[in-house]
């Protein structure tokens, strides 16, 4: 962990303490954690900050994020269709039949393969975690294993590029969205998610937070803090959308619950990092986080941006 505090985005070290006193509440990884507020950029960096080693120790766990929604039970997998559908529907006013798509921090390859109707001419991802990567390409996914700031490839090579649940996992994330970039080809899309900061969930729970994910979450967007960034690489028409979506929500309620845990590593109560509560609160959150999100202040935010044609 890196103790001494300077924005990595932009070098400043002048800052504020937004949230401290924060645990891994969901698999235990040993150590408390803050968030500084960077007085210029705005951007919120994880303090102390993670070695890569410390890293690769924290995605050692039975993670989430490597398992496909089947193993995620039937309630989940219902309200995910019906997003789905709402969100295929946006994709394909943005992203031509035909195109080269890339994702970035794939996972098991499975939202490349939701885009299977748009009939990609090229699916590529990129994961670090081996068994991800292993999982992505059982799927017909050309994965590169290692991360985007080492994968090699042309400029204006692809139509669309995605990062879901990605940027809030890097080691710069204004070195991530510069690449994404460089790689799409002119008038091509950046596409993604990020947890809201700003938002009411987080108001609420703090160091319980489910967005916080700490010390995976490096670091933390707000619309306008995350808006600046993708300028500042060159891409217009940049738009955040509030989404509807209970996680975060759900996850801090669960986090809440699970605080005085004595042994979080070796939870009881937890396995791949939720509850047996956590599927069926998710439709229970879901009216209030609506409110949320009319609110314009969801747990969670998708981005899209253009490279200018
Ligand atoms: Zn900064």
């Amino acid at each position: 962990m890196i103790h001494e505090y300077a924005c990595r985005v932009c070098g400043t070290d002048g800052h504020s303490v937004a949230v401290s006193g924060i645990r891994d509440w969901e698999y235990g990884v040993k150590g408390e954690w803050a968030y500084h507020r960077c007085e210029r950029c705005q951007l919120l960096q994880l303090h102390p900050f993670p070695e890569v080693e410390d890293l690769v120790e924290a995605y050692d766990v039975d993670y989430h994020g490597y398992r496909t929604s089947a193993e995620k039970g039937r309630l989940y997998r219902m309200l995910f269709e019906v997003k789905d559908r709402l969100f295929k529907k946006k994709i394909a006013a943005q992203v031509p039949k035909g195109a080269a798509l890339l994702d970035v921090g794939c996972g098991s390859g499975e939202y490349l393969r939701r885009m299977a109707f748009l009939e990609p001419s090229r699916i590529d991802g990129i994961d670090f975690n081996s068994k991800a990567v292993e999982l992505a390409r059982s799927k017909g996914v050309d994965c590169f294993q290692g991360i985007f700031p080492d994968y090699p490839s042309e400029g204006s090579t692809y139509d669309a590029i995605f990062m879901n649940n990605y940027l809030e996992h890097t080691l710069n994330p204004d070195v991530e969205v510069k690449k994404a970039f460089r790689l799409l080809k002119p008038g091509g899309r950046l596409i993604g998610e990020v947890p809201n900061f700003r938002s009411v969930d987080q108001r609420i729970f703090g160091r319980y937070w489910g967005g916080n994910h700490v010390p995976r979450h490096t670091f933390q967007f707000e619309p306008k803090s995350l808006r600046a960034l993708f300028h500042g690489a060159g891409f217009k028409d940049v738009k955040t959308n509030q989404e509807l979506s209970s996680n975060h929500l759900t996850l801090s309620v669960q986090n809440w619950f699970q605080r005085n845990e004595p042994d979080l590593a070796n939870n009881p109560s937890i396995s791949h990092g939720r509850t047996w509560y956590y599927n069926h609160l998710l439709l229970g959150m879901a009216p209030i986080n609506l409110f949320f999100k009319l609110a314009g202040r969801s747990g969670v935010m998708k981005f899209f941006g253009s490279k200018p044609s």
